[in-house]
């Protein structure tokens, strides 16, 4: 009974399926991989044994569609003794992007379900159908499972109407189901919480800002383990500079762009999307490329990093007063995880906001939670990896914990 304690946790793109296979009992990894190029002659799958202590293997080989793949990766895990059709495989946790207002929990996944995250595709026509897929998949393979899902914008739905409106029309934004949704909530919600245990307190008794700094780049305002803000909004374009994303601009360059400049709809949504951020300023948006360039004296690279600077502390600085008081500062993900450079510059003359970075405790590198904070500042500032597939595994585990105990 006890040894049925296995979640898989799956992210589904759609032509890729990123997975983990977590024991519960102790949150330990047990396998991770990644499945790419699903479709193409060139599939690539690359599988860790963990539990084993193996070497990875990787392979290129076709790969049809999102079954093979999985049915791919139950066969690397049987190779420990961890298929699919394992009877201690407990549940499947899914990373859903959008769950619109509706879903503020992780929830179990009927036809129900389904077809609401089918309803929402509108408003994420990227990633929710590639998400279906990988569930549909998955039920059609363990049919007896519980599958979970976990919505990327769930942390953010207790923003009050006041941040989660746009100041458009009410009933045109109604209509096609306008409002600032956010995202990366998953690894919001995680990290919040990591902090308060750094600062030995609970959550509800501190006031913690987030930025999450990937290749995608949010931050967010989180009082009290809640959510009040976040700088994502209807997509995730909105808000900080990111590796190809603008995040904010005018809304008129759009427009301008489309009368003036005559692109289409298709060719904006790409500039925007893939084309802008630091790649679109400086032509990588990978932050060691830029920063090895701004070394080299490039101004180029010196300037997408200072426009990156320049919107993270303007909204440090906004989230510090929609929260009146912040107790920490947290930065994660792998710009925030690994780039001190950038979370020294982020926070620079910011003393009279009780913020300052210690220029060596910032310079080391560590793996796991850490502060980096001036002793005797009165905001902690706090370096605190991410991890989205636990948090998924765990609300997914507990959600079918409660189940089980409701059904008895
Ligand atoms: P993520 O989306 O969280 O996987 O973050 C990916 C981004 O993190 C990359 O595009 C890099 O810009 C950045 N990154 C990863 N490792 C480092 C590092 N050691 N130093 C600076 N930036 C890094």
């Amino acid at each position: 009974m006890s040894s049925s304690s296995r979640v898989l946790v799956l992210n589904s793109g759609s032509s890729s399926v990123k997975y983990q296979l977590l024991d519960m009992r102790d949150s330990s990894r047990l396998a991770m991989g990644l499945v790419e190029r699903i479709g193409e002659e060139t599939s690539r799958l690359k599988h860790t044994p963990l539990a084993s202590g193996g070497e990875s293997r990787e392979w290129t080989a076709p790969i049809a569609d999102h079954d093979a793949a999985l049915k791919a990766v139950s066969a690397e895990l049987a190779k420990d003794g961890l298929g699919l059709d394992s009877p201690e495989l407990t549940a499947i946790g899914h990373r859903v992007v959008h769950g619109g207002k509706r879903f503020t929990e992780p929830t179990v996944i009927d036809d129900a379900v389904l077809a609401e995250i089918e309803r929402l595709i509108p408003v994420a026509p990227l990633h929710n159908p590639a998400n279906l897929t990988g569930i549909r998949t998955a039920q059609a393979l363990r049919p007896d499972l519980p599958q979970v899902a976990v919505f990327d914008t769930a942390f953010h739905t207790t923003m009050p109407e006041s941040a989660a409106r746009y100041a458009i029309d009410v009933e045109t934004a109604d209509a096609h189901r306008i409002r600032r949704y956010g995202f990366h909530g998953t690894s919001h919600a995680y990290v919040s919480r990591a902090t308060a245990k750094l600062l030995g307190k609970a959550p509800e008794d501190v006031n913690v800002i987030v930025l999450h700094l990937g290749n995608g780049a949010s931050a967010s305002a989180v009082r009290g383990g809640r959510c009040v803000d976040t700088s994502m909004g209807l997509t995730p374009l909105e808000g900080l500079v990111m590796g190809t994303r603008s995040g904010d601009t005018d809304p008129a360059v759009i427009l301008h762009l489309a009368r003036v400049g005559g692109m289409s709809i298709a060719e904006i949504d790409t500039l925007l999307n893939k084309k802008s951020g630091l790649i679109g300023l400086c032509g990588d948006n990978d932050m060691r490329e830029i920063r090895r360039r701004i070394d080299e004296g490039d101004e180029r690279a010196q300037l997408a990093f200072d426009i990156y600077i320049h919107r993270l502390k303007k909204y440090i600085g906004a989230y510090y007063a929609v929260l009146g008081r912040v107790d920490a500062i947290a930065f994660t993900a792998g710009v925030g995880e690994n780039a001190a450079p950038v979370r020294e510059a982020a926070v620079a003359g910011l003393e009279q906001l009780g913020l300052a970075v210690d220029a060596e405790l910032n310079a080391i590198r560590a793996d796991g939670p850490r502060l980096i904070s001036r002793a005797g500042a009165r905001v902690a500032v706090a370096v605190v990896p991410t991890d989205e597939e636990l948090e998924i595994a765990t609300q997914t585990y507990a959600l079918v914990g409660k189940n089980i105990k409701t059904v008895e």
